[in-house]
């Protein structure tokens, strides 16, 4: 056996750590998934005999995060391992967690609640694969495949059929067909699922390095009868070309907007329970493309986008116009913009209101600040106080 990647060693600490008090542990999981398809690896996970409370008894930093599921997070060097009991579970009546959880001696019955045979590959600390599914062949032939019967596996929880279409588009697999058949039958109890889980995975699914095998997956099974918001639209239909990765979710709810202008931002990001952030960004990248389709490529169009949502806008401009605006673009002329900021202008308020001692202060005051500051940016105006003055005088404040 090949050496472990360094991720793994740097785990090992904590299977000997359980080893040593008598119990069994394995690295499980996506970890142990990605390691044999040579992706980077996410997190490392880790699958035990030991219950929780000997896992807080075995370590120093442990979080007790998803204790009564037999879940706890161990810190060790800096990192954050899931340590997760050996279990079995009840049924998930509420569709979100299961009812119950049996803590169990041996790995076999943990891995058949796996989801997909790919998901439940063990691999102990001397890199020696459990494989009871034959999941290392369905990652020889890239299939994704349920542990056991895909209809019994799907009406248990919902959410995998979102997770095959995650899976489909962040590792470019095929749905196995008697899996593809089962989430025909089970599709339309995904309209039970709460909101977030829904999100979580579509945000991963258009991330994903083969986003567009997920769509054509979420097209030809016709799952998106039963999400929210991808109801309204078909997608991939409506998309003017085949997308590259969307690493946000603001780049996904912009990028429908812009499709399907009857679906607003507020509504899109109030059906998919987005956070206030993703809400912002949403609302900033549409005023972006908004100017740009105007406008073009100027000053005032980088002056006003944040630099965190250069690529967003980028990727964007990739999809919706003939021609990507490059992140290299924006940032070149981020940097010779004449300003970066309003309180860099040579001139406030209070100069303002000397130059017209007549008038009340109103509002008139600060849309003459900006009329001025996007002279500035814009290059049409020399950032001086004597320049700003001039250019006043001949286009005066509209005050009444
Ligand atoms: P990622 O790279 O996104 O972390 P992952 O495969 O590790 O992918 P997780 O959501 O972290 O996915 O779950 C860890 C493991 O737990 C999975 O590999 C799978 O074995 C199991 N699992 C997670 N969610 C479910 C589920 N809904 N049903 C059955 N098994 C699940
Ligand atoms: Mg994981």
């Amino acid at each position: 056996m090949k050496q472990l990647p360094n991720a793994f060693r740097e785990a090992l600490f904590i299977i000997q750590t359980i080893e040593a008090a008598g119990h069994q542990a394995y690295f499980v999981g996506g970890c142990v998934r990605d390691l044999f398809l040579q992706r980077s690896i996410g997190d490392i996970d880790i699958t035990t005999s030991a219950t929780p409370e000997v896992i807080l008894e075995l370590f120093d930093q442990v979080i007790p995060v998803g204790i009564e599921h037999g879940t706890v997070i161990v810190r060790h060097a800096h990192v954050s391992y899931e340590v997760t009991t050996f279990r079995v579970e009840g049924k998930y009546s509420d569709q979100r967690h299961p009812d119950s959880v049996e803590f169990i001696e041996k790995i076999d019955k943990d891995l058949e609640r796996r989801d997909f045979t790919i998901n439940a590959l063990a691999m102990d600390k001397n890199g020696t694969i459990i494989d009871l599914f034959q999941g290392e062949e369905d990652l020889k032939r890239h299939l994704i495949r349920t542990v056991g019967n895909g209809v019994d596996r799907f009406k248990e929880d919902p959410l995998r059929i979102l997770r095959a279409i995650r899976f489909s588009s962040q590792l470019g697999f095929s749905i196995e067909e008697e899996t593809k058949q089962a989430i025909l039958a089970v599709k339309p109890n995904l309209e039970g699922l709460a909101i977030e889980r829904i999100t979580k995975e579509l945000q991963k699914t258009f991330a994903g390095d083969s986003v567009t095998n997920g769509l054509n997956y979420i097209h030809e099974l016709e799952i998106d009868k039963h999400l929210p918001v991808l109801k309204e639209l078909p997608l991939l239909q409506v998309l003017p070309r085949p997308i590259k990765p969307l690493q946000s979710l603001a780049e996904v709810v912009c990028l429908i907007h812009s499709l399907k202008q009857d679906l607003s931002i507020r509504a899109i990001t109030r059906n998919w329970k987005c956070s206030n952030k993703i809400v912002k960004e949403s609302l900033q990248l549409h005023e972006a493309i908004c100017y740009y389709k105007l406008h073009g490529l100027d000053n005032w169009l980088v002056y006003q986008l944040l630099p965190d949502l250069h690529n967003s806008f980028s990727r964007l401009t990739d999809i919706l116009f003939p021609k990507k605006v490059e992140t290299i673009q924006l940032a070149s002329l981020l940097d010779s913009l004449p300003i970066k900021h309003r309180s860099e202008i040579k001139i406030n308020g209070n100069d303002l209101v000397s130059m017209f001692p007549n008038e009340t202060k109103g509002p008139w005051i600060q849309k003459l600040l900006t009329a001025i500051e996007k002279q500035v940016v814009l290059g049409n105006i020399r950032n001086e106080t004597s320049l700003i003055k001039d250019w006043i005088k001949w286009n005066p404040p509209v005050t009444n």
